[in-house]
């Protein structure tokens, strides 16, 4: 509560009135990697006082002896985590109060974004050895579920998804495309696996497995690059008792997501998103773009239907939930333009507002049939 408040934002108090939230904005940046080192690139990002991030611009060796100082320019966010941030440190910062709230029948939501092997993937699903933000999420949920319940009425469900080239497929149960379907609590994949989870070693399987499934494609010699975005949603659905003794059915949706490689598709004007449109560039990309503009300016309109990633995502932009975004970027001088363009991006993505509406209640997702769940459950375990 009170780091929102505290975001520096003199409107703060009166947005609270009215129910609205900004979307809170973090910057990671990685360590440089061993082939940046060896390319002898020189670091142009530095994290000051945990918060801000000062970008250098100064164009040689020469112009900085000249200077004596480093020229460059300072953004503000909520926080930032320098190359020696822990993944624990990242999680507890950005997303564990969105935790909480989805105990309280809230939404949540979570997204990386950044240029290829800025380490967006690290962030959100990082190694067996280094958890990230999804399963530290999960960690922490199972934990606090444990803390608050001793009569087992938490369910928690998983779906993991990729949206690639405009294709929505499931990562648990590849196979067919999914056709995405409105139904009251919004749109929805039909026929996505929805497993029920009940420990965090079982879902850190799950999501690596999840994440070899995604579709990556060669682009330069000796890299690949992610064209994909994936996206995992854990719905935490219980009962909880009103005054009346009354029997209440309450749910909450935290999504994270691992967006595609924003090179060259981060814009943040609408010319530059339609001259954009015409190269080969991710289609969701720009429609979330294009969102978070028509959000920025308060349009009336936001344009969801433009792109699968946008129709899934409706609630967790402009809707009733809370959202972080976590920038990742490279410290080295090589990716400057990739970095600039981001921190650009993150710094206006500050601007936006979304308006939580009170917890989710009696809208429990009503599951096809009991059989259908269990038999994709154990399809799913056969295949495992
Ligand atoms: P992206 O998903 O943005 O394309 P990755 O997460 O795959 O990028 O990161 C690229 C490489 O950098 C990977 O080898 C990853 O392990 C490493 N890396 C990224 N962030 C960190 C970090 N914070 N600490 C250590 N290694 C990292
Ligand atoms: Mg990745």
């Amino acid at each position: 509560k009170q780091k929102r408040a505290a975001a520096g934002d003199p409107k703060s108090p009166s947005l609270k009135e009215e129910n609205e939230s900004r979307i809170l904005v973090f910057v990671r940046v990685r360590p440089l990697a061993k082939n940046e080192t060896e390319a002898g690139s020189r670091c142009c990002v530095r994290v000051v006082d945990r918060r801000d991030v000062f970008l250098t611009e100064f164009a040689s060796e020469k112009d900085y002896l000249r200077l004596k100082r480093l020229r460059g320019r300072h953004f503000a966010f909520d926080a930032s985590f320098p190359d020696s941030a822990t993944q624990q440190e990242v999680y507890s910062t950005t997303t564990s109060e969105l935790v909480e709230a989805v105990l309280q029948g809230r939404n949540g939501s979570v997204f990386c974004y950044g240029a290829t092997g800025a380490g967006k993937t690290y962030t959100m699903l990082g190694t067996v050895e280094s958890p990230g933000v999804m399963v530290l999420a999960i960690k922490d949920l199972f934990s606090k579920i444990r803390m608050r319940s001793c009569d087992g009425n938490h369910a928690v469900h998983l779906s993991y998804l990729e949206v690639y080239n405009e294709t929505v497929r499931d990562l648990l149960s590849p196979g067919r495309p999914l056709v995405l379907r409105e139904d009251k609590q919004g749109t929805v994949a039909a026929g996505l696996t929805q497993y029920r989870a009940y420990s965090t070693e079982e879902v850190m399987i799950l999501l690596q497995q999840g994440n070899h499934n995604r579709t990556t494609e060669p682009t330069r010699a000796n890299e690949t690059s992610s064209r994909s975005h994936a996206i995992l949603q854990v719905v935490v659905e219980y009962r909880v008792k009103d005054a009346g003794m009354n029997i209440i059915n309450k749910m909450g949706k935290l999504s994270l997501i691992d967006l595609a490689g924003s090179e060259r598709a981060l814009a943040t004007d609408q010319r530059t998103i339609r001259s954009l449109e015409g190269a080969n560039i991710n289609r969701s990309l720009l429609a979330l773009s294009s969102c978070i503009n028509a959000l920025v300016e308060g349009k009336k309109h936001i344009p969801y239907r433009n792109s699968k990633l946008t129709q899934l995502l409706k609630d967790s932009l402009g809707g009733t939930c809370n959202t972080v975004m976590i920038a990742n970027i490279s410290p080295s001088n090589l990716s400057f333009g990739e970095t600039q363009n981001t921190l650009h991006w993150a710094d206006r993505a500050k601007e936006i507002r979304t308006k939580v509406t009170n917890a989710n209640e009696d809208i429990l997702p009503v599951p096809e049939t009991e059989t259908d769940q269990s038999k994709l459950v154990l399809k799913l375990q056969k295949e495992n």
